[in-house]
C-alpha cells in the first residue's frame, strides 16, 4: 500500500526551461516511467506494438509496460530526442522482446505511412496501435501564435494521427486495439492552451467516431486523458515556467502524476480481457476534473 498523496514529488518544483521537445532525462526530478517499479505478468504475450512519442513521458511508460507484458514494441520520436529513445529501447530488449526505434517527423504525411509499414514488416504484422505523440506550447494570446505555430500543432496533433491510424487499419485483425492519447484540456481548456485544447477535443472526438465505424471489424478504440503528468512536453514550454513551479498543484491530490501511474491504463485497453471497452475515456487527474 502506498500513499498517492507522497507517493512521488509534490511542488514546488525548480524553473528549468529546456528547448522543444524536451529530454526526460535532463528534467529535474527525472520522471519515473516504471523503470524500476513496472512488472508484468504476461498480459500481452506476442502481440505487436506501435506507440508515437514513445521516447519519453507517458509513451514511454506505455513501452516499458508492453514490453514487460510480452509485446514487441516500435517507438517512434524525433531525431533530436535519440539520447530518451535509446534508454528506452534498452529497458525493451532487456525484457526479452523486439524493441525497435524508428525516428522521424510526424508532420509528413508520406513518413506516417513509411512508419506504418515498416512497423508492420518489421513486426511480421501489427495489433496494437497507441498514437501518442503530440505539441503543446503555452501561448498567453492567440494574437501571438504564428500561422506556422499553428500549423505545426494541428499537422502533429490531428493530421499525424489520422495518416497513421488509416495506413494501419487495413493490417489491424479482430481483436487488435487502437489507443489515443487524449488530455483534460479536451472538457477542461486552459486560456494558455487556444490551439493545443481543441486538437484534445479533437483526438476525444475521434476515439468515439472511429470506435462506431471500426467495431464490426473487432477493433477496438479508445483514449487515455491525463491531467498534469511530469513530463518532457511540459519542461519544454507546455505550461509557462511560472506554473511549472506550481505544476499538479491545483489537483485534487496536489501534485504532478508521473508517466508510471498511466501505465496500466495502456495495459488494460490493450489486453483482451478489456474486450467489452470500446469508445471510451479513461483518466489519470489527480482529481478533480471530468474525464
Ligand atoms: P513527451 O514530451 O514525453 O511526449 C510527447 C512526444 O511527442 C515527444 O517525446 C515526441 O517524441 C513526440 N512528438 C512531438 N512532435 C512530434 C513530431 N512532429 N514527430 C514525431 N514525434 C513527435 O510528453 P507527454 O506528456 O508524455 O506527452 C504524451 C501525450 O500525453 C501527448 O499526446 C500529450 O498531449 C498528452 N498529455 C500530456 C499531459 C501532460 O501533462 N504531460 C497532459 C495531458 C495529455
Ligand atoms: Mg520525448
Amino acid at each position: 500500500m502506498k500513499n498517492p498523496l507522497d507517493k512521488y514529488p509534490r511542488p514546488p518544483f525548480k524553473t528549468q526551461k529546456q528547448e522543444w521537445p524536451g529530454l526526460a532525462k535532463d528534467m529535474q526530478p527525472i520522471p519515473d516511467h516504471g523503470e524500476e517499479s513496472y512488472k508484468g505478468s504476461g498480459r500481452l504475450k506476442g502481440r505487436k506494438a506501435l506507440i508515437t512519442g514513445g521516447d519519453s513521458g507517458i509513451g514511454r511508460a506505455a513501452a516499458i509496460a508492453y514490453a514487460r507484458e510480452g509485446a514487441d514494441v516500435i517507438i517512434n520520436y524525433l531525431p533530436e530526442e535519440q539520447a530518451d529513445a535509446d534508454e528506452v529501447i534498452s529497458h525493451i530488449q532487456a525484457a526479452g522482446v523486439k524493441g525497435i526505434a524508428i525516428p522521424g517527423d510526424l508532420r509528413s504525411a508520406d513518413f506516417c505511412r513509411d512508419l506504418v509499414e515498416t512497423a508492420v514488416k518489421e513486426l511480421g504484422g501489427l495489433d496494437i496501435l497507441v498514437s501518442n505523440a503530440a505539441r503543446q506550447q503555452a501561448t498567453k494570446s492567440i494574437t501571438e501564435i504564428s500561422d506556422e505555430d499553428f500549423d505545426w500543432t494541428i499537422k502533429t496533433n490531428i493530421y499525424a494521427p489520422f495518416w497513421i491510424i488509416k495506413a494501419a487499419v487495413p493490417h489491424l485483425k479482430e481483436g487488435s486495439s487502437i489507443i489515443a492519447t487524449t488530455s483534460v484540456q479536451a472538457t477542461t481548456p486552459s486560456a494558455e492552451l487556444y490551439d493545443y485544447a481543441q486538437t484534445k477535443a479533437a483526438t476525444t472526438n475521434f476515439v468515439r467516431s472511429l470506435s462506431l465505424q471500426l467495431a464490426e471489424k473487432g477493433i477496438r478504440v479508445n483514449g487515455v486523458s491525463p491531467g498534469p503528468i511530469w513530463t518532457p512536453l511540459q519542461a519544454s514550454g507546455g505550461v509557462p515556467q511560472e506554473m511549472l513551479v506550481a505544476f499538479g498543484k491545483q489537483t485534487a491530490l496536489g501534485r504532478p502524476g508521473q508517466p508510471a501511474e498511466l501505465a496500466s491504463i495502456f495495459v488494460q485497453l490493450a489486453d483482451n480481457d478489456g474486450s467489452y471497452t470500446t469508445g471510451s475515456i479513461f483518466s489519470a487527474h489527480g482529481g478533480g476534473e471530468l474525464p
